[in-house]
Protein backbone atom coordinates (compact mmCIF):
# COMPACT_ATOMS: atom_id res chain seq x y z
CA UNK A 1 0.00 0.00 0.00
CA UNK A 2 1.46 3.52 -1.18
CA UNK A 3 0.88 5.32 2.01
CA UNK A 4 1.68 2.65 4.45
CA UNK A 5 4.55 3.44 6.14
CA UNK A 6 5.71 -0.53 7.03
CA UNK A 7 5.26 -1.46 3.16
CA UNK A 8 7.84 1.32 2.67
CA UNK A 9 10.34 -0.17 5.48
CA UNK A 10 9.80 -3.55 3.93
CA UNK A 11 11.05 -2.21 0.19
CA UNK A 12 13.39 -0.32 1.91
CA UNK A 13 12.74 2.58 1.30
CA UNK A 14 13.75 4.03 5.15
CA UNK A 15 17.32 2.57 4.63
CA UNK A 16 16.23 0.54 8.08
CA UNK A 17 18.48 -1.92 9.34
CA UNK A 18 17.48 -5.29 8.62
CA UNK A 19 18.28 -7.66 11.84
CA UNK A 20 16.80 -10.42 9.88
CA UNK A 21 15.00 -10.68 6.26
CA UNK A 22 14.34 -13.26 3.69
CA UNK A 23 11.83 -13.50 0.67
CA UNK A 24 8.54 -12.89 3.13
CA UNK A 25 9.28 -11.43 5.98
CA UNK A 26 11.72 -8.53 7.35
CA UNK A 27 12.53 -7.50 10.88
CA UNK A 28 13.83 -3.60 12.47
CA UNK A 29 14.07 -2.21 15.67
CA UNK A 30 11.21 -0.15 16.73
CA UNK A 31 10.79 3.00 16.90
CA UNK A 32 9.95 3.86 20.21
CA UNK A 33 10.80 0.82 22.27
CA UNK A 34 9.31 -0.44 25.10
CA UNK A 35 12.28 -2.64 26.78
CA UNK A 36 15.93 -2.60 25.75
CA UNK A 37 15.28 -5.17 23.23
CA UNK A 38 12.03 -4.52 20.98
CA UNK A 39 11.83 -5.31 17.55
CA UNK A 40 9.16 -5.85 14.77
CA UNK A 41 8.55 -8.64 12.54
CA UNK A 42 6.57 -7.97 9.74
CA UNK A 43 5.28 -9.49 6.08
CA UNK A 44 6.70 -7.60 2.93
CA UNK A 45 3.07 -8.11 2.01
CA UNK A 46 0.56 -5.80 3.01
CA UNK A 47 -1.85 -7.31 5.75
CA UNK A 48 -4.15 -5.28 8.12
CA UNK A 49 -3.91 -7.37 10.55
CA UNK A 50 -4.06 -10.94 11.54
CA UNK A 51 -7.52 -11.30 10.91
CA UNK A 52 -6.69 -10.85 7.01
CA UNK A 53 -4.12 -14.17 6.80
CA UNK A 54 -4.88 -17.57 5.88
CA UNK A 55 -1.11 -18.76 4.77
CA UNK A 56 -0.14 -20.38 7.90
CA UNK A 57 3.45 -20.94 6.61
CA UNK A 58 3.55 -16.82 6.72
CA UNK A 59 2.57 -16.73 10.42
CA UNK A 60 5.06 -19.15 11.23
CA UNK A 61 7.74 -17.63 8.90
CA UNK A 62 6.66 -14.11 11.16
CA UNK A 63 7.86 -16.19 14.55
CA UNK A 64 10.85 -17.90 13.23
CA UNK A 65 12.35 -14.56 11.78
CA UNK A 66 11.80 -13.07 14.85
CA UNK A 67 13.02 -16.02 16.76
CA UNK A 68 16.12 -15.77 14.63
CA UNK A 69 16.62 -11.77 15.19
CA UNK A 70 16.50 -12.44 19.08
CA UNK A 71 19.21 -15.13 18.90
CA UNK A 72 21.60 -12.62 16.53
CA UNK A 73 20.86 -9.69 19.67
CA UNK A 74 21.42 -12.28 22.72
CA UNK A 75 18.54 -12.79 24.13
CA UNK A 76 17.27 -15.66 26.09
CA UNK A 77 14.19 -14.69 27.33
CA UNK A 78 11.26 -12.60 25.69
CA UNK A 79 7.67 -11.31 25.29
CA UNK A 80 5.89 -11.70 21.53
CA UNK A 81 2.89 -10.22 21.06
CA UNK A 82 0.71 -9.34 17.85
CA UNK A 83 -2.14 -6.33 18.85
CA UNK A 84 -5.11 -6.85 16.82
CA UNK A 85 -7.44 -3.82 16.52
CA UNK A 86 -7.44 -0.60 17.85
CA UNK A 87 -9.12 -1.80 21.33
CA UNK A 88 -6.18 -4.62 21.78
CA UNK A 89 -3.69 -1.56 21.37
CA UNK A 90 -3.05 -1.84 16.92
CA UNK A 91 -1.76 1.58 15.84
CA UNK A 92 -0.21 0.59 12.26
CA UNK A 93 -2.78 -1.17 10.36
CA UNK A 94 0.41 -3.37 8.69
CA UNK A 95 0.43 -6.79 10.28
CA UNK A 96 3.51 -6.79 12.96
CA UNK A 97 4.42 -8.94 15.80
CA UNK A 98 6.15 -7.32 18.60
CA UNK A 99 9.51 -9.32 20.55
CA UNK A 100 9.97 -7.46 23.72
CA UNK A 101 12.99 -8.67 25.84
CA UNK A 102 15.90 -7.64 28.36
CA UNK A 103 14.23 -6.52 30.97
CA UNK A 104 10.95 -8.46 33.62
CA UNK A 105 8.04 -8.37 32.62
CA UNK A 106 4.46 -8.37 34.21
CA UNK A 107 2.00 -10.77 33.72
CA UNK A 108 -1.08 -10.33 33.08
CA UNK A 109 0.05 -7.16 31.32
CA UNK A 110 -2.98 -5.22 31.63
P1 LIG B 1 1.03 -1.42 17.43
O1 LIG B 1 0.62 -0.38 18.42
O2 LIG B 1 0.92 -2.83 17.92
O3 LIG B 1 0.31 -1.22 16.10
O4 LIG B 1 2.58 -1.22 17.18
C1 LIG B 1 3.09 -0.33 16.25
C2 LIG B 1 4.52 -0.16 16.60
O5 LIG B 1 5.19 0.42 15.50
C3 LIG B 1 4.77 0.77 17.80
O6 LIG B 1 5.50 0.05 18.80
C4 LIG B 1 5.56 1.91 17.21
O7 LIG B 1 6.53 2.38 18.10
C5 LIG B 1 6.17 1.28 15.98
N1 LIG B 1 6.50 2.18 14.90
C6 LIG B 1 5.71 3.13 14.36
N2 LIG B 1 6.33 3.73 13.33
C7 LIG B 1 7.55 3.13 13.23
C8 LIG B 1 8.66 3.30 12.36
N3 LIG B 1 8.68 4.22 11.40
N4 LIG B 1 9.72 2.50 12.54
C9 LIG B 1 9.73 1.55 13.50
N5 LIG B 1 8.71 1.36 14.35
C10 LIG B 1 7.63 2.12 14.23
Amino acid sequence: MSNCIFCKIAQGESHKEFLFEDDRVVVFRDLYPQAPVHILAIPRAHFHSIKEVEDETLVGRLFTAAKKAAEKLGIKDYRMVINTGPQAGQSVFHLHLHLLGGRYMAWPPG
